[in-house]
Parts: structure tokens; C-alpha cells; sequence
């Protein structure tokens, strides 16, 4: 089957199954010429990556183009310190060819399967003090533009560079993005069981500068954290050893998935044990299905100074979430200062739920989340379920108003403009 004869065949659904795409084509260009051609032809055109997201952010009324024909790109720069990769390309194999050659990206997500195109495009983050989210990594981006032509920015040469990168498929189809790297590195994941809330919120950022990257789990009830996990970089100068108590909680003594009763085989390598960064830096292995799959998840940021404050209203609101709820994970993210980044000009704290895949609950509980976390100014996750409508968010992001008319500049006959953006970035 050619390209153009490809009507939806495939991929129906999101990676989770709690969305049907209603794109009634998909299509799978072979060069960016033929991409090109497509977005000028086309009058409705969004870009698909690994279709993770559990929103209709990459949904469209016309065509869903897939990058995944394309011709690979990997073009590493040692000078500069940089890879490029292509459109389609996902954090899984481009971690592999990284190591390879003994480089490394800063941080990755809990999972690698996801596409780098589609990631950036989200602000994805992983965990960390000082890690920001991976679109953070981004110095330069070629995109198809509304009128089909192709675009290089820079983080050197682009003035509003900075409002490209969080661009949530409404800029353009994004061809070619380039990472910064550095030298590969070694990380040894820690984990204990039942850390008691108390101590963590006696010294919140002692407990999440313990190392490289922290992240903790809990349902919400009770007085302990279910797990806290540890990803140590061996030789990053922090002196924190980890003993069979801390916390209160104790290290577990054998590997641990997040959600309880779940195998730990799909997860990455744990016990102190050394590895390369791209084995212990996402909670879940390549080869793995990751998570659980049935389910639906839900973040949100807020400033970090708000940590503690934010983490006790949401134990507050136990009995109407931990019903519904797999498990919770609180991590890090560094400010960046993307326009549309969840964690622009504010180091943050996130807060993530995997809910059970039950839609409608779910799109009713995270109204009460969001509730209990407006004080905070509560930025949600783009590529997850929430409430929150453009007028709600554009107080959240002081380049709102600049990152629609960067819009109207690139795609001005509004081809990049679906449901889902139009809900929460351009209003009705
Ligand atoms: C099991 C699981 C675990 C997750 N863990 C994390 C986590 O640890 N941290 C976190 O922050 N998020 C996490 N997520 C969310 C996920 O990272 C985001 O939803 C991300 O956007 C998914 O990338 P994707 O390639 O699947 O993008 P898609 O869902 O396919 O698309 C997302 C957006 O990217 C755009 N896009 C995709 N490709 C291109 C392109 N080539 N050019 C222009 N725009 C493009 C689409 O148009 C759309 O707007 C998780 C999701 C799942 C399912």
C-alpha cells in the first residue's frame, strides 16, 4: 500500500485505549518533499509520534501523519555535543546509539518509548533537582510549516526559539530535532518501601536532593510513601550513602515494580546495582510493556516552593482519589524557559496519577484535583487527561498571547489547529 492510499488502518486508538483517534487517514511519507506536499495539500494535518499521549492532542479531522517511514536520521557532533535525530525517532533506540558511544542524554522518562518528537513536543519530563524536562535539551528543531516550507530554528539563531520547542504539534511537522549530549554515565538505582510523610515533609528538598533524580510513589492514604526510589549518578559529587533504613521506610530487598502486585520484570534495574544511565534512568525497560497499560494518567505542576503545601492538600483529598488510583508519583523538573514547558520560569514539582482506565471517573476527579491545586497555579501535563481550558491556562504562561501568534505566523490558515487545541490554547 502507498502512502496515499493509506486510510486508517492502524492505530486506532491511543497506546493506553482510552481515546479513538477520529483522524479518518493516516499517512506515512517516505522523504520531506512528499511531507511537504502532503501539508500543502492538506486543510486539517497533525503529526502522530508513538501515540502515548491520553488526550486528543494529536488527533486531527483530516490526516494524522506518521514520521515512521522516513528515512532514519543519527547524526552524532562529539565538537559540539549534539545528536540529531529524526521526526519518528524514540528515546529507546536513540539511547542505545548513544551509549554506543559513550554519550548520554541529561535525563529520560519513566518509559523510552516514546518518540523524541513527540516528547519535546509535550515537555516530558523525568525526575531530578536539577534535571529540567527533556525538551530543555533541545538547540535546534526543522520543521514543515503550515504553508509546507521547511524551517530550521536555533537555540543560537531563532530570537523566539524558546517559543518553538513545547509546540504540541501546532507549529508544524517537526522533521529533525537536535539534543544537546554529554559524556555517558553511570547511575545505581536505590529504593525503600513505607518512608514515613513526616520525615519527608520535615526537609522536603533534603529527601529530593538526595540524588540525580527522585521520585516518589503513594496513593495518597495513610502515613507512609509507598516507595521512594533513588537514582543515584555515581560521581556527581553527592556523598548520600543508602542504608537498610531511611526515612523510616527500609530498602527493598528485592527489585519493586510501582504499582503494587505488579511484576517487577518490566522494570529497570534496581538494588544499588551500577549500570549506564540509559538502563536506570527510565522506571521501565524497552523490551517491556510499560506501567500497566490499562489505565489513564493525569499531572500537574507547581512551583516548587509550594511543595509542601500542594502535597497536603492532595492528602487531603485521599478518599475521592485513592479510589480510583493505581498509584501517584511526585518528582522534580528544573525551570526552563520554554514558553508553553510546564515548568517554564519555575523549578516544579509534579504530580502524577495513573488512574484506572475508567473515563468518566476520571475526567471527574481530576476537576477536584484541580480544584485543590489551583492555589498553586497548577500547570497540567499536555499529553494527559485534564480539565483545564485556555482560559484557565493562559494566566498559567506569561508568553500565552506570543505563543499564538507565533502560531498564526507558521500556520496561518490554522491546518495544525485541532479539537484539542483549539479547547486549550486558542479558545473556541
Ligand atoms: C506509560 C506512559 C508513561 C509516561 N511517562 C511519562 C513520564 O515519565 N513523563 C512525562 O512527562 N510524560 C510521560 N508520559 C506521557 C508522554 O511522554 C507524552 O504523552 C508524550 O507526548 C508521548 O509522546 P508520543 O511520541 O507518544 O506523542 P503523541 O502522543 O503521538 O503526540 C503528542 C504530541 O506531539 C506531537 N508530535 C508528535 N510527533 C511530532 C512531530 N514529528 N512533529 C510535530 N509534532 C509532533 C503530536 O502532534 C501531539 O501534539 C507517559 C505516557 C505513557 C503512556
Amino acid at each position: 500500500m502507498t502512502q496515499q492510499q493509506a486510510v486508517r488502518s492502524e492505530r486506532e486508538r491511543n497506546w493506553a485505549g482510552n481515546y479513538r483517534y477520529g483522524a479518518p487517514e493516516v499517512r506515512h511519507p517516505e522523504s520531506v518533499g512528499e511531507l511537504q506536499a502532503l501539508v500543502r495539500g492538506a486543510s486539517c494535518i497533525q503529526a502522530l509520534g508513538s501515540g502515548h499521549s491520553f488526550n486528543a492532542i494529536a488527533d486531527s479531522t483530516g490526516i494524522q501523519v506518521s514520521l515512521d517511514r522516513m528515512p532514519p536520521v543519527l547524526a552524532i557532533d562529539g565538537q559540539a555535543m549534539t545528536v540529531t535525530v529524526g521526526g519518528g525517532s524514540n528515546y529507546g533506540t536513540l539511547a542505545v546509539a548513544l551509549a554506543e558511544r559513550g554519550l548520554a542524554l541529561a535525563n529520560l522518562a519513566s518509559l523510552p518509548h516514546i518518540s523524541v518528537a513527540g516528547a519535546v513536543a509535550t515537555a516530558t519530563h523525568g525526575s531530578g533537582d536539577g534535571n529540567a524536562n527533556l525538551a530543555a535539551a533541545v538547540v535546534r528543531i526543522v520543521l514543515v510549516d503550515g504553508t509546507g516550507e521547511l524551517r530550521t530554528v536555533t537555540r543560537a539563531d531563532t530570537p523566539d526559539f524558546a517559543g518553538h520547542v513545547v509546540g504540541m504539534g501546532a507549529l508544524g511537522i517537526v522533521t529533525e530535532v537536535t539534543l544537546a549530549v554529554e559524556p555517558a554515565f553511570i547511575v545505581a538505582q536505590h529504593v525503600y518501601r513505607d518512608v514515613e510523610w513526616a520525615q519527608v515533609l520535615a526537609d522536603y528538598d533534603a529527601v529530593t536532593g538526595r540524588a540525580y533524580s527522585v521520585s516518589l510513589f503513594t496513593d495518597w492514604s495513610g502515613d507512609t510513601v509507598g516507595q521512594a526510589w533513588f537514582k543515584q549518578r555515581i560521581g556527581d559529587g553527592r556523598t548520600a550513602d543508602y542504608p537498610a533504613e531511611l526515612l523510616g521506610g527500609r530498602a527493598a530487598a528485592e527489585a519493586v515494580h510501582p504499582l503494587p502486585g505488579v511484576s517487577a520484570v518490566n522494570c529497570t534495574e534496581q538494588l544499588g546495582l551500577p549500570g549506564q544511565w540509559q538502563d536506570r534512568l527510565p522506571h521501565f525497560r524497552m523490551e517491556f510493556m510499560p506501567s500497566a497499560g490499562e489505565e489513564i494518567q493525569s499531572e500537574y505542576l507547581v512551583d516548587r516552593v509550594h511543595a509542601v503545601a500542594a502535597i497536603t492538600a492532595l492528602r487531603g483529598l485521599s478518599g475521592v482519589i485513592t479510589p480510583l488510583l493505581q498509584v501517584a508519583e511526585i518528582r522534580s523538573v528544573a525551570a526552563d524557559d520554554l514558553w508553553l514547558s510546564t515548568a517554564g520560569g519555575r523549578d516544579s514539582v509534579a504530580f502524577h496519577f495513573t488512574w484506572f482506565r475508567d473515563q468518566a471517573a476520571v475526567e471527574e476527579v481530576v476537576k477536584v484535583v484541580e480544584a485543590a491545586l489551583a492555589p498553586f497555579g497548577a500547570r497540567p501535563h499536555w499529553g494527559k487527561v485534564f480539565d483545564a481550558d485556555a482560559s484557565s491556562l493562559a494566566p498559567l504562561y506569561p508568553r500565552f498571547d506570543d505563543f499564538k501568534a507565533l502560531a498564526a505566523r507558521l500556520d496561518p490558515e490554522g491546518k495544525f489547529r485541532n479539537a484539542f487545541l483549539q479547547r486549550t490554547v486558542f479558545g473556541r
